[in-house]
């Protein structure tokens, strides 16, 4: 039973893929058929897919995956950063009493901001 997929929880669609055969081997993979994310490659011989597979299934340790989740949660917080805003009814904006972004507002927002610039 192969684990599911880390980005979409596939756990049916799971294809295989081959890169060109050199004297090694053929290169082989697992990759999702729903998001195409793909597994960590390994030689192969005669369509064996057993080490491909292992490595499908070993991924979290993978740094291959680590990577891709990585650039997956930068993606997602750029994304933040562009769509986040104040909730309705927060006033901070407005407010003249105190310097601009010396406190953060009261919904969140400056907050959430400030986390993601120190993931940067
Ligand atoms: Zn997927
Ligand atoms: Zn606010």
């Amino acid at each position: 039973m192969n684990k599911p997929c880390p980005f979409c929880g596939e756990t049916k669609d799971l294809e295989v893929g081959q890169g060109t055969p050199d004297r090694e081997g053929t290169p082989t993979w697992l990759y999702c058929g729903n998001c195409g994310a793909n597994g960590p490659w390994a030689y192969c011989k005669n369509n064996d897919v057993s080490e491909p597979t292992k490595q499908w299934n070993v991924r979290t340790t993978d740094n291959v995956w680590a990577g891709k989740q990585i650039e997956t949660l930068n993606a997602a917080i750029s994304h933040l950063r562009e769509y986040a805003g104040h909730k309705r009814g927060c006033d901070s904006r407005f407010s003249y009493d105190t310097e601009p972004g010396s406190l953060p507002c009261d919904c969140g927002y400056d907050a959430l901001m400030a986390e993601l610039e120190e993931s940067k």
